[in-house]
């Protein structure tokens, strides 16, 4: 696999996990608390030497989960939910089933990430379920929180990592 190309990312997830909040502690390295843009947004950084573009979708709600022209160029995905909010864990599952059918794959590089762990005392969604659904899909799980950082520069790593080895012939450095 080509070390140089672009890859693409899409962070994907029902509305307020902190899809954009991730993104942006991630690339710009700090926390914003309002920046919730019902537009697209995307970032470009380099991640463990592969230059990838991050896109940050918006405006996922019931009725428009994921739509197949976010697959379109994608190389893989960062599947957020809020480890404060079940409903968000639960959608994923058809968040999940509707990225591999856009993709005809079930081979997609995909990471299960649970954001918000700073929020411990209102968490819904255990650790254990959480690994638990990443490994019935083959994926990592990360748990992170973008207010922090903890654990957000380890999800976009793996997200790439996953991609790179599904390419083949990528050792992990
Ligand atoms: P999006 O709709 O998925 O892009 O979610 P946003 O990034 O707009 O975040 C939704 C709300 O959750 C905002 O008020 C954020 O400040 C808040 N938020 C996002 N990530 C975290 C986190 O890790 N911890 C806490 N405490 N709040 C967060």
């Amino acid at each position: 696999p080509s070390p140089t190309r672009n890859r693409k990312l899409c962070v994907v997830g029902f509305r307020a996990v902190g899809k954009s909040a991730v993104t942006f502690q991630f690339c710009e390295d700090r926390f914003v608390d309002t920046y919730s843009p019902t537009i697209e947004t995307s970032f470009r950084k380099s991640v463990k030497n592969v230059p990838v573009e991050i896109v940050d979708t918006a405006g996922m709600d019931e009725y428009s989960l994921f739509q197949p022209q976010h697959a379109i160029g994608v190389d893989g995905y960062i599947l957020v939910y809020a480890v404060t909010a079940r409903s968000s864990f639960e959608i994923l599952k058809t968040i999940n089933d509707k990225i591999l059918n856009a993709h005809g794959s079930d081979k997609v590089p995909r990471v299960l990430v649970g954001n918000k762990t700073d929020l411990e005392v209102e968490r819904q969604v255990s650790s254990a379920e959480g690994n638990a659904l990443a490994s019935e899909w083959g994926a990592p799980f990360i748990e992170c929180s973008a207010r922090t950082g903890k654990g957000v520069q380890e999800a976009f790593e793996a997200c790439v990592a996953e991609i790179m080895r599904k390419e083949g012939g990528w050792e992990e450095k």
